[in-house]
């Protein structure tokens, strides 16, 4: 595919999810995310959504233009590699950095939801995600908190990035960012958040753990590790993570080199960055972006859809508007409204589909009795449809759902049964009885 005018060489960051940090409030950018959701083909696709997060400054642009371009590089069919085909080629094109990107708090994403063909034969979008923010004081680290479980709660695969270790403080930061999910957890029965993987910059002890994802996996071992005589603040963060998360891993990759650490001019090309880095982030990449290892969103065991995805950050943002940092509760109670809803649209579409097929603009009149019996017949099964998707939120909750839908149905009913007797004027004004009480008049 080509770029378009629109969109200068195939895509641009686009801000999501903005911070007003003087409010310590956020807010969603919704028709962003509509038009990056809603969007031809992908829209009614399971969605993939991968979101680096972390602070300023620790290469998550940098590796997001990797990420970026091998996306790009696996849409072409005669394409080039991940890695660009001189050594002297700069990281343009791709780039997250320049005009858009201040070192504002929020979350970012690429304006191109890519279309992959997993092995299995099913298409997937693709997303890509930036979040980050400040962890510099309570009240930014509070913001945060906010930012940062909104990322989790909408992605598949969280990577965490950090500089040189995990410290006992981004463990505390992941608690709370995921401390919502360990209540939610309760109620739904299954881990609220899919995988987390821990990305490790400047790791410079390769002799202890060697640079990639076994090397992190001992490494995180270690780290995350309850022992017996470690104070319980630390037991806990520990046990929490490993509630809340399906999958997690760690990924050890080396200092980029000089140039790229200290040089104002660097440009990103390969000629500046060790051979090192260079060979684990070809491992990295494809760990997270190759077709067969894209992990679909899911919420409550359900995949979602990007317009899903759309209702869930509509839902979950609702409860973000306030200064308190929200009752785990009311997280649930957001995802349960946020899937009521995904039903109730989905009931409606049969409905709609179907009545079109049968009273619809071109069809020809029907008789009341007939239409309200194909109404009756129809409603039955887009309420069976509604309440045979999963939800959460227990039933007398979805009841409410399927009252409106029911009352929904109803209104749509009506309008077609205007339709239809518009349809019947017409033909009555052609059908030679009216035609000879017209010409006697
Ligand atoms: P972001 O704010 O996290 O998005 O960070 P950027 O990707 O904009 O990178 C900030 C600076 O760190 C730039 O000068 C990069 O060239 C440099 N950089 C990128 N990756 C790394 C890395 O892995 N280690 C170090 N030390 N510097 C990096
Ligand atoms: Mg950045």
């Amino acid at each position: 595919m080509l770029p378009t005018d629109a969109e200068p060489q195939g895509g641009c960051p686009v801000q999501l999810v903005v911070a007003d940090e003087d409010e310590h409030s956020f807010s969603l950018q919704e028709e962003a995310l509509e038009r990056l959701l809603l969007r031809e083909p992908v829209q009614d696709m399971s969605v993939v959504v991968v979101s680096v997060a972390g602070a300023f400054r620790k290469g998550k642009s940098f590796l997001l233009d990797f990420m970026l371009r091998y996306m790009y590089s696996q849409k072409q069919v005669r394409g080039r590699g991940m890695l660009p085909d001189t050594e002297d080629e700069p990281l343009t094109g791709f780039t997250w950095r320049g005009g858009c990107e201040r070192e504002t708090t929020g979350i970012l994403a690429w304006s191109e939801v890519f279309v992959v063909d997993k092995p299995d034969g099913s298409q997937v979008a693709v997303l890509l995600m930036d979040t980050q923010g400040a962890f510099d004081s309570q009240s930014t680290i509070k913001d945060c908190a906010t930012l940062f479980a909104l990322s989790t709660m909408t992605s598949s695969v969280m990577v965490y990035n950090l500089s040189q270790n995990v410290q006992e403080d981004d463990l505390q930061h992941l608690q709370l960012f995921t401390e919502y999910g360990r209540l939610a957890m309760e109620e739904v029965y299954e881990k609220p958040f899919q995988s987390l993987m821990f990305l490790i910059r400047d790791w410079s002890y390769p002799y202890e753990h060697p640079y990639g994802l076994e090397g992190g996996r001992s490494f995180l071992d270690k780290r995350l590790q309850v022992k017996q005589n470690q104070h319980e603040e630390l037991q806990n963060v520990r046990k929490h993570i490993h509630s809340c998360f399906s999958n997690i891993g760690c990924f050890l990759l080396p200092h980029p080199g000089l140039r790229v650490a200290t040089n104002p001019h660097f440009d990103g090309r390969l000629r500046d960055i060790d051979g090192d880095f260079k060979s684990e982030l070809v491992r990295l990449v494809p760990l997270l972006l190759s077709p067969e290892n894209l992990v679909e969103k899911e919420i409550g065991g359900e995949k979602v859809t990007c317009r899903d995805l759309l209702l869930y950050f509509k839902a979950y943002m609702k409860i973000y508007q306030g200064e308190e940092l929200p009752h785990p509760k009311s997280m649930l109670q957001a995802t349960a409204e946020a899937n009521n809803l995904s039903a109730v649209a989905g009931a409606k579409e049969i409905y709609n589909r179907r009545m079109e097929q049968i009273c619809g603009g071109e069809r020809p009149y029907l008789s009341p009795s007939e239409l309200e019996r194909h109404h009756g017949d129809l409603r039955d099964v887009c309420v069976r449809h509604f309440r045979s998707v999963k939800k959460m939120g227990g039933d007398e909750f979805c009841r409410r759902y399927q009252t409106q839908l029911e009352a929904e149905l109803e209104d749509m009913y009506s309008a077609f049964c205007k339709h239809n007797d518009g349809k019947n004027l017409f033909h009555a004004a052609r059908t030679p009885a009216t035609l000879f009480v017209l010409m006697a008049a």
